[in-house]
């Protein structure tokens, strides 16, 4: 029932007038990445996520190869809502046949994306995963030719992604002040890794909406585990499996209390969480109601970190080495 939860936070994403859900919809999981998921359930998700208060919907061409996009697509059509009533950010440049961020192939990607997602426009669109690319052409390239994207009124904002910290600060000082308006951020702001926190300082002055994305950290902070490509050492995987088992014996779950440390921070605007099920959607809708209410498990966690200490920080290499 609809009534039984209040709506979800919204928090202002940077300069951009947008006001985004505190939990966003991510969508790669609807392209199958994390296992296969049927139409009806991709459909049926964001149909429960949007009617729980979710407005925000994150996908990319190169999830599932196009897939997610189109799934995305069919669930956003299936609202029946105004456009202006959910944001949906998109990405180019990285692709199933590798990445390629030439002004041509971004100018083309836009359209075919809007084609797969049914839309006119998109609130914002990433470059995706900068770091495999020249950061020089992202600065001297690619932004400018999302820029005039933006002038087409083919995307609102614009934004960059990616996993190394250092690749934001690099294009943020090298490119006009207001043609970035966004950072999205993975794997950064979870129980185990939380080194985003350093740089909110620099992104907050220069007033770039944050976006941080994988609080389960791709699956590690799941019951049953990551997918088999996921990047992480075996070390860290050990130390994750370890702080869900340690969840579960008490009755407690890490998703939920992994998704609750990442919701914690304010100053980030939306935690874009991957869902496959109406199940998942609901359960992520109501950590944050119950964060809200009660705040957060204090005990559980600080038992989880003591787990996790040993790999506290640790990440694994991405992209190629900039020059
Ligand atoms: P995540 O940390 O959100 O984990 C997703 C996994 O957790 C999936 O297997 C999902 O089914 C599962 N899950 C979700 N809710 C759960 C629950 N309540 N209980 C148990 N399991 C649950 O990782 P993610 O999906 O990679 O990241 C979220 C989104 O952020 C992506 O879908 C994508 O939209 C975006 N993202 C972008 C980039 C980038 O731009 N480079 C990188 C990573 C993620």
């Amino acid at each position: 029932m609809a009534a039984s939860y209040p709506k979800l936070q919204l928090r202002k994403l940077g300069n951009t007038g947008l006001k985004t859900s505190s939990v966003g919809f991510g969508a790669s999981p609807l392209g199958s990445v994390f296992g296969l998921v049927s139409e009806e359930d991709a459909v049926a998700s964001v149909r429960e996520a949007f009617r729980l208060g979710i407005n925000f919907f994150d996908t990319s061409p190169y999830y599932g190869g196009t897939l997610s996009e189109k799934m995305l697509g069919k669930g956003l059509k299936a609202l029946d809502v105004p456009r202006s009533e959910y944001i949906v950010s998109t990405k180019c440049g990285r692709y199933a046949e590798g990445f390629d961020f030439s002004a041509e192939r971004v100018t083309r990607s836009i359209d075919e994306s809007l084609a797969r997602l049914q839309l006119d426009y998109v609130d914002i669109l990433h470059c995706h995963d900068i770091e495999f690319g020249s950061l020089d052409q992202v600065v001297n390239e690619t932004i400018p030719a999302l820029q005039k994207l933006k002038e087409a009124g083919k995307t609102r904002f614009i934004g960059i992604t990616g996993l190394p910290l250092e690749i934001f600060t690099y294009v943020l000082d090298r490119v006009p002040p207001g043609s970035i308006d966004v950072i999205l951020s993975y794997c950064h702001y979870s129980i185990n890794d939380s080194t985003l926190l350093d740089l909110l300082p620099y992104l907050k002055s220069k007033e770039i909406g944050i976006i941080s994305a994988s609080p389960l950290a791709m699956g590690l902070l799941t019951d049953y585990g990551p997918p088999e490509w996921h990047p992480a050492s075996p070390e860290l995987k050990s130390a994750c499996q370890a702080a869900a088992a340690h969840c579960k014996k008490k009755g407690k779950h890490i998703s939920k209390l992994a998704l609750q440390y990442s919701l914690s921070n304010k100053d980030i605007s939306t935690v874009l969480v991957g869902m496959n099920s109406v199940r998942q959607v609901e359960e992520n809708v109501a950590a944050a109601e119950e964060l809200a209410t009660f705040g957060r498990d204090e005990e559980t966690l600080s038992e989880v970190e003591a787990i996790l200490h040993p790999v506290k920080n640790q990440t694994w290499p991405s992209g190629i080495q900039q020059s």
